[in-house]
């Protein structure tokens, strides 16, 4: 028996690689600080599950394969608070996360040797989704002293040839924290739609954006009407990431037509996790006032104790609640590892993510890592002098 040549391609989560070291460091007694992980800390609202609790029906049905009414009503009318008025229903499909909707617009858009323009570093499983499709990922460079911004048009416009069919982009960043100013935005939008390009935005982090103006999304730029498919969810925007439910939102019916195929086909997204996340939009401005406030003071904290160390190469992250960074270390897999079996700060340790797993193009990221600040503060605090610690004596030992 064989396997498909495309799911050979795909690539287990490299994360899973160093958790054997953490089971026995903390079978050691070490205590972990996880700045690995990307599941938020902060509570899901009430609302979730009251509107779960409250589901009335002798049968719990199939949902219709675009979304329950009331969730597709919630989402088009946070749209129409972010001043899209013009977004009816019959723009979102309903999918599992922001990952079942990544992977349908793959499967709509790529085919066998198609590419994809990607900045690298990127999240990770856009490489399952994009190999299973048969595309290739086409990285644009970036760098940690620019911050990992990609502001170069003609840069991207070298990477483009007759196999182009889009480019995609996550904003704010995953891993890297980076939130594209209006003008990387509209320069994107201009460029998809001169050379008649899919523009993936995903923006599952929209609301973490922590200096200056409200982030735009990329539906704000009506020369690329078309071209646009945003990537939304409610795992982050609400701290729900066990429910499942994301969003496809476009105004390019042609592709909406396409994407329901996908829609029919996985029949629907769960029933009772969209009315839960139907009542998640219920939540005012006070709530992600808060929210924000609470990671931006964490996103501070965490990089001026970061840029502290020396060596370190990193610039202010503007979103998300990541920071990507060079450590003066020559490996940050190597250094992980040492910080599991032969490091202790008075019992402590710290996880990262090493850089590697966020690139496509190999020999990059070795010495780059995310950290993530989903911790309460004062161990963050702790965590960061932990890292600190850590960095000194691995140099030293
Ligand atoms: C978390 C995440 C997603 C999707 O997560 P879901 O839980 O499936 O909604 C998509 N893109 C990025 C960049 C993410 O970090």
């Amino acid at each position: 028996m064989k396997f498909s040549p495309k799911i050979q391609r795909c690539e287990l989560s490299p994360m899973r690689k160093y958790a054997p070291y953490a089971d026995a460091a903390r079978a050691r007694g070490l205590r972990i600080f996880p700045l690995n992980l990307g599941q938020p800390d902060i509570a899901t609202p009430k609302a979730f599950f009251d509107a779960v609790k409250g589901f009335d029906a002798p049968v719990l049905e199939y949902a219709p394969s675009d979304g329950v009414p009331a969730y597709l009503q919630a989402v088009c009318g946070y749209y129409h608070r972010l001043g899209h008025t013009d977004l009816g229903t019959g723009n979102i499909l309903a999918t599992n996360g922001g990952s079942e909707a990544l992977w349908i617009t793959m499967s709509c858009l790529l085919s066998d040797g198609d590419e994809i323009i990607v900045p690298e570093p990127y999240y990770p499983n856009y490489s399952t989704f994009i190999t299973l499709s048969g595309g290739v990922v086409r990285p644009i460079p970036t760098t940690p002293e620019e911050g990992y911004h990609y502001a170069d048009r003609k840069k991207i416009e070298s990477l483009i040839n007759e196999r182009t069919r889009a480019i995609m982009i996550t904003n704010p960043g995953n891993p890297t924290g980076a939130v594209l100013t209006r003008a990387e935005m509209k320069m994107l939008a201009g460029l998809a739609h001169e050379r008649g390009l899919f523009l993936v935005a995903d923006e599952v982090y929209r609301e973490f954006s922590y200096d200056g103006e409200q982030l735009a999304s990329m539906l704000e730029f009506p020369e690329a009407a078309e071209n646009v498919i945003v990537i939304d969810s409610v795992s982050k925007r609400f701290s729900a990431c066990g429910a499942r439910v994301g969003a496809i939102i476009s105004r390019n019916t042609e592709f909406l037509s396409e994407a329901m195929k996908c829609c029919q086909g996985r029949l629907c997204t769960a029933t009772l996790d969209q009315v839960g996340a139907a009542a998640l939009y219920n939540e005012g401005p006070e709530y992600f006032a808060a929210v924000k406030e609470e990671y931006r003071r964490r996103r501070d904290t965490a990089y001026e104790m970061l840029v502290q160390i020396p060596g370190v190469v990193c610039r202010k992250p503007e979103g998300a609640f990541y920071l990507m960074a060079k450590l003066p270390v020559d490996s940050t897999d190597k250094f992980q590892v040492w910080m599991l079996e032969h490091f202790s700060a008075s019992g402590d340790t710290v996880m990262i993510t090493p850089g590697e797993g966020f690139y496509t193009t190999p020999g990059k990221g070795v010495n780059e890592a995310r950290l993530a600040y989903v911790i309460q503060h004062d161990e963050l605090v702790r965590a960061m002098r932990v890292l600190a610690e850590g960095i000194e004596a691995y140099n030293n030992r």
